[in-house]
């Protein structure tokens, strides 16, 4: 089940596992039997019990055991890229696993009730608030719902069939359409994600699909206006050097962090027996296969990342493991500063649950 996660390239896309505690059904079940399981955090590694002799084992860049808290998992998986969205780098956080592994309470905990409970959507965006002006600075946030390749907004329920418009010169992909909420305030975007939620729900209700099914995908642009400022510099003329004052020019530099609460990995019947029909069945997890194959060929350094088979890695394309792009991209005619930045590479971590 691990397999692809091998060979990633380190620097592109960091990959760290988390293991929940056993749930109170699970410790009067299963009292008796060993986890098949067994975490070496030190070694950063995980060994899958096979069978009474035998194990597997994996490497992780983050292990983090039943005991970590919500604080310790935000800091080592989401802080760094958080910051580096800060920088005007973009960024994905996703979490992978089967339903009922602790997904949800990874990223989207809300924890009104207690703050130690809050998951990473909501420190990231404490972090992200903390950091920025709010004079000259916006925070942009969108909320979808993936499934079956289709792109619903969880903002506005009505909006259920987004469509994904890439742009031919610069292959930048956007979503025309979605609500884009600006947030002020910590209070305003936990509002939001309650909404997102509710309306996740109804939406699923509706359908008749579990949510279990979809991928809910966080967005957050955070753009900022960086001062201009003096800067020296040293020139050789002849035999004499001298400074130079020269001016380092305002710039807005954008970042985006993309949170995403993927769909539960467990296969889903082909015969249709939980309910689902086989076309149904082929196509619920297809993102979810899609991304399997591009991280396996961001892994394997391929020249060809198939980005086209889903809806989740075509949006997905200008965040995960993209090291490429041109550093700065020239500013628009319009804009009453001199350069917009978006900075070349991106940082990524997926947390296996
Ligand atoms: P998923 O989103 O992957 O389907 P959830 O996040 O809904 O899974 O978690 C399933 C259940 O396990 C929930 O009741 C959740 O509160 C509990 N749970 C998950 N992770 C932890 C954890 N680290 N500590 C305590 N309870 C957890
Ligand atoms: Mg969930």
């Amino acid at each position: 089940k691990f397999g692809w996660i091998e060979k990633l390239v380190p620097g592109r896309v960091r990959v760290a596992v988390r293991l929940r505690p056993r749930n109170a059904e699970e410790l009067v079940a299963d009292a008796d039997f060993a986890d098949c399981v067994e975490l070496l955090p030190e070694l950063k590694r995980l060994k899958l019990r096979k069978n009474n002799w035998d194990s597997d084992t994996f490497e992780f860049d983050e292990v983090l055991t039943e005991f970590a808290s919500q604080k310790r998992v935000y800091e080592v998986v989401a802080k760094p890229v958080v910051e580096s969205v800060l920088d005007g780098y973009n960024g994905t956080v996703m979490a992978y696993g089967q339903t009922g592994t602790g997904k949800t309470f990874t990223l989207g905990r809300l924890g009104e009730e207690d703050t130690a409970a809050r998951g990473i959507m909501v420190r990231s965006m404490e972090d992200i608030l903390a950091d920025i002006s709010p004079e000259t600075d916006s925070v942009l946030v969108s909320y979808l719902q993936l499934y079956m390749e289709t792109i619903q907004d969880l903002l506005d329920p009505a909006n259920d069939n987004i469509s994904i418009v890439e742009d031919p010169k610069t292959g930048d992909v956007s979503l025309p359409g979605a609500v884009i909420a600006e947030i002020r305030d910590q209070q305003s975007f936990v509002e939001l994600l309650r909404l997102g939620e509710a309306h996740r729900f109804a939406a699923n209700t509706k359908l008749n699909t579990e949510s279990s099914r979809s991928h809910a995908i966080l967005m957050v642009s955070v753009k900022r206006f960086v001062k201009g400022r003096e800067a020296s510099l040293s020139s050789e003329n002849g035999n004499t050097s001298h400074l130079v004052k020269t001016f380092k020019p305002p710039v807005v530099r954008k970042g985006k962090l993309v949170v995403v609460d993927l769909a539960g990995s467990e296969r889903i019947d082909k015969s249709g027996s939980e309910g689902h029909t086989l076309e149904e069945a082929k196509s619920i997890n297809l993102s979810l296969s899609a991304l399997g194959k591009c991280i396996n060929a961001l892994a394997e350094n391929s020249a060809h990342v198939p980005v086209r088979d889903s809806k989740l890695t075509r949006y997905g394309k200008n965040f995960v493991g993209c090291n490429n792009r041109p550093v700065s991209t020239p500013s628009r005619r319009d804009s009453k500063y001199h350069n917009v930045w978006t900075k070349g590479g991106s940082s990524n971590c997926i947390v296996f649950c």
